[in-house]
Parts: C-alpha cells; sequence; structure tokens
C-alpha cells in the first residue's frame, strides 16, 4: 500500500488511553515486545561495503563533533581475520573521508591494502582488539564537550534518559598515560575499559568499542552528546545520577539487539574485566611499572 492510501479498516477508530475500574493497564513487557517487533519489520537498513560504512561514519562524526576528527582515529576488523583492521589514511580529515580512502592495515599497523599510512596512534585499537574478541569497531575522538569533562577530570554521570546506554557500560580511566603511540598506553587502555563498551579518558577524549561500526557511532554520538548534558546540568549543581534500575531497564530497550539490526546484549559481567582478558593482558604485557 503507498503512503497515500488509506487503509479503511484501520480507522474506524480505537478507543483513547482510558483507566476503566478494574481493568489493568497492560505490562510494559507488551510494549516492549510489540515496538520490537514493528521495529524488526519496518526499519530498513542500507547495505554497505565496510568502506562506505567507515567513510559515513567519519563523516558523521564530524558533522556532530565540530573538529573531532583532528584528533582521532576510526577502525573496523577486516573480513581477513582478526588480525587485519581497516581505518582511515592518516593525513584526511574525518569529513573528506571516501570509502577509497580506507587503508587496510595489519596487527603491527603496516599497510597491506591501499596507499598510505594509518595514524600511529591507532597502535591502541590493536590492544583492544586483542583483549577483547567481542569488538568489531572503534572510535576514538577527542570531541569538544568530551575535552571539557575529561580536562576536569569527571567520570560519566548518567542523570537523563538519553544517557542511559553508558548505564554501568561507561569506563572511566583517571589518568593520562600520555600520547597513546606504543604498546603500554594500549595495554593500559584495554585494562581500563574492561568488557565495557566506551571509556572516558582522563585529560584526554573518549573510546567507544563495539560490535560493528554503527553501533560503535552510535556511541560516539551519544557519549558526546551525555558529556554535553551532564556539563550543562551541572551549571545548577551537583548532578544526581537517575535510579540505577531503571536505567538499566532503559539501557537494555535502546541497544537491544536485533535480528537484522546492529546492536547487541550489553556485556553480562561489564562490572569487572573478565578473567581472559585480564589472564590476556598479564600474558602479554603488563609489567609492574605500568
Ligand atoms: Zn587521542
Amino acid at each position: 500500500m503507498s503512503a497515500t492510501m488509506v487503509d479503511e479498516t484501520k480507522i474506524q477508530g480505537a478507543p483513547p488511553p482510558q483507566l476503566n475500574d478494574g481493568e489493568a493497564l497492560r505490562p510494559k513487557e507488551y510494549f516492549e515486545q510489540r515496538s520490537a517487533k514493528e521495529m524488526e519489520k519496518n526499519l530498513q537498513f542500507p547495505t554497505r561495503t565496510l568502506q562506505e560504512t567507515l567513510a559515513c561514519a567519519a563523516r558523521l562524526i564530524a558533522s556532530k563533533m565540530e573538529d573531532a576528527g583532528l584528533a582521532g582515529q576510526i577502525s573496523a576488523r577486516s573480513a581477513r581475520g582478526n588480525n587485519f583492521y581497516w581505518t582511515l589514511r592518516y593525513g584526511l580529515g574525518w569529513d573528506e573521508a571516501t570509502p577509497d580512502d580506507f587503508i587496510e592495515v595489519d596487527g603491527d599497523l603496516n599497510t597491506v591494502t591501499g596507499d598510505g599510512m594509518a595514524n600511529p596512534a591507532t597502535r591502541f585499537h590493536l590492544w583492544v582488539y586483542a583483549g577483547r574478541p567481542d569488538v568489531s569497531s572503534i572510535i576514538h575522538v577527542h570531541s569538544p564537550w568530551t575535552a571539557a569533562l575529561v580536562a576536569a577530570r569527571q567520570p560519566l554521570i548518567v542523570c537523563q534518559m538519553d544517557m542511559t546506554p553508558f548505564q554501568d557500560d561507561c569506563a572511566f580511566l583517571g589518568d593520562w598515560p600520555g600520547l597513546p603511540i606504543a604498546d603500554q598506553e594500549g595495554v593500559i587502555i584495554t585494562a581500563a575499559l574492561g568488557k565495557k563498551r566506551s571509556i572516558l579518558l582522563a585529560n584526554h577524549g573518549m573510546l567507544t568499542a563495539a560490535c560493528s561500526v554503527q553501533e560503535a557511532t552510535y556511541l560516539a554520538v551519544k557519549l558526546e552528546r551525555a558529556a554535553r548534558i551532564q556539563i550543562r546540568a551541572a551549571t545548577f549543581g551537583p548532578v544526581k545520577p537517575v535510579d540505577v534500575a531503571l536505567a538499566t531497564e532503559a539501557r537494555d530497550y535502546l541497544l537491544r539487539p536485533t535480528e537484522s539490526g546492529y546492536a547487541r546484549a550489553p556485556a553480562t559481567d561489564s562490572k569487572d574485566m573478565s578473567s581472559e582478558l585480564r589472564s590476556f593482558l598479564n600474558k602479554k604485557l603488563l609489567t609492574p611499572e605500568i
């Protein structure tokens, strides 16, 4: 049926919502299941190559976050295997990105497909990927509101509904380990991230690590917005978090997995680093001085 045609059977008039004596309101689960079914049926996702998706993500972030692309990296696992990744070649603004500007690099940042080099600071992505097999894409930016929040060394406080995707899912690294161009910073950031999907890096910026480019992009845009909300709210006094149970419920709703979509269920043990991740870091590089 086209958008201009009217289905007469659907406009006979359902009763408005009302409270009737003795009649219970339909449970919230009913509406959750109903909206999930309707979204599955009605939301269409475009088919793009990985490079097209990365270019769209880079441009979207550039448009939403002012100068975010001046310092930051976007990457995604290659279909070739776990030790190869695609990233924007160094020297381009994110607003300039086209699918042809993405290069494939190996696990030591050597270019294997395309011309040019990766941003040297992409090295810490390699550590996150190595420690988190569930992560397929990483976005790291120094976006304006996030940069202000971390300059003040403030962790995220989930104090508004749009911030709930980060309930118990945004880590905080309180000490700046320096430019992330060597392996040590990768170890530190990976350990601080744990099993979460995002992290605020004090005196630095943000990182999102997700199951897809789309989810990493969604979280990056949301996290920048969350930082802006928190900073603005703080002008009225101390910021108070919303109820944990309600925030958790909202997070699970907003980030629920779909068959055709991009989100996934939150990590079940997001409070603590998993034993696999801890053992990976211990085995690889964790040294007493780090
Ligand atoms: Zn950075």
